[in-house]
């Protein structure tokens, strides 16, 4: 597969263009037009020389995702379909919020985690998206929506951590101040509790947002739902949480879906509490969106209130995520199932 300019630091592509045979100033160029102005297509670059373009053609894209239709949903909420170059498809998806616009990217084809309620995860794992991948989602969705998107949050189909060079290597692209200048402080990593990873991000001296998905608040149920929780145990990773705060300054927020009858009860709430009670985050708590897969449903209305209620009334607080962009399919998470059937 060739690999993507969106993917490369000015270093990479200065080196590229020598290796061509051309000036390392036209690798500044290149950064220009990639970057800065987010070009998708060979055509649209105009200062390079015709040669150099062949040259780097050959073994390289400007062109790794093409667009093959944008479905929209009800709150503003847009998802588009694209197509990689080994013909596997993703979907990013734009949330609207009153003044800032935010972009779910992918991170991989599939999921390896199997979470139950996820669709992503129910459809298996395909493959890792690379960074270029990554890097052009955002420049194909700001093209057709004619409007750069303020925060990006990784939280599309994937497990960010399981792919985690490529993941760390977009968001340094993202957050270049030679190139989008997105801040690190509007991008947040969701993982579903890979321990390793989260202590590897503590240490890269990113002030990017961490949440977690949580689900539960024990093994025992944590276990039912995600399968990880086999691998890596609730107690170690609410360790590795405290930790991260601790290096980072920079408090986690834990992601806990609501499903009616699972993880909605009084005592549960209370239980979620008296575990996160001890240290500095924030819980956002997520009404179940409704897959076919799984056989669960969002608690009422009321239900969910009563959870928060409790949650805050034990001193954690929380936040719930407004049920924008959660219907239909439109939910980050769990994206693509549809269109492989
Ligand atoms: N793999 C990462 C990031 C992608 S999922 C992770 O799991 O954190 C982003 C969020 O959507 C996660 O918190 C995930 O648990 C949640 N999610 C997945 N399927 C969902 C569903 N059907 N309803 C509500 N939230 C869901
Ligand atoms: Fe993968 Fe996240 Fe879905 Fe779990 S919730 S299967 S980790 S995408």
């Amino acid at each position: 597969m060739k690999i993507a300019l969106q993917g490369l630091l000015p270093d990479e592509l200065r080196e590229l263009c020598a290796a061509a045979g051309e000036s390392a100033f036209r690798g500044q160029q290149l950064w220009q037009w990639v970057q800065a102005k987010g070009v998708t297509r060979w055509e649209d670059i105009r200062n390079l020389p015709g040669k150099l373009k062949e040259t780097l053609a050959r073994t390289h894209t400007v062109e790794p995702l093409k667009m093959l239709k944008e479905s929209s949903s009800s709150g503003g909420t847009r998802k588009w379909l694209m197509e990689l170059d080994d013909g596997e498809t993703i979907e990013t998806v734009l949330i609207p919020a009153r003044t800032w616009t935010t972009i779910c990217l992918s991170t991989q084809v599939g999921c390896k985690m199997g979470c139950a309620f996820c669709a992503s995860g129910q459809s298996g794992f395909v493959r890792h998206l690379s960074a270029g991948e990554i890097v052009a989602q955002f420049q194909l969705v700001a093209a057709f929506a004619g409007r750069r998107p303020d925060n990006v949050v990784y939280m599309g189909m994937g497990e960010p951590l399981d792919n985690y060079d490529d993941v760390l290597k977009s968001i340094r692209l993202l957050n270049h101040p030679e190139g989008l200048n997105i801040g690190a402080r509007r991008i947040t990593i969701s993982t579903s509790g890979i321990i390793p990873g989260i202590r590897k991000l503590a240490t890269e001296g990113l002030q990017v947002e961490l949440s977690v998905s949580l689900h539960a608040p024990n093994r025992e149920l944590r276990r039912q739902l995600m399968p990880i929780e086999n691998k890596y145990s609730l107690p170690d990773l609410i360790d590795a949480c405290r930790d991260y705060t601790r290096q980072t300054k920079r408090f986690v927020t834990f992601e806990y879906t609501l499903i009616q009858g699972v993880n909605d009860s009084p005592a549960m709430a209370r239980e979620l509490a008296r575990l996160l009670r001890p240290f500095p985050c924030r819980v956002n708590l997520i009404p179940l969106s409704p897959v076919e897969e799984f056989a669960g449903e969002a608690p009422p209305r009321a239900a969910i209130e009563a959870f928060q209620r409790i949650v805050e009334q034990h001193g954690v607080s929380v936040t719930l995520r407004a049920s924008k962009g959660q219907d239909a399919d439109a939910a980050c998470g769990q994206l693509r199932r549809r269109q492989a059937r």
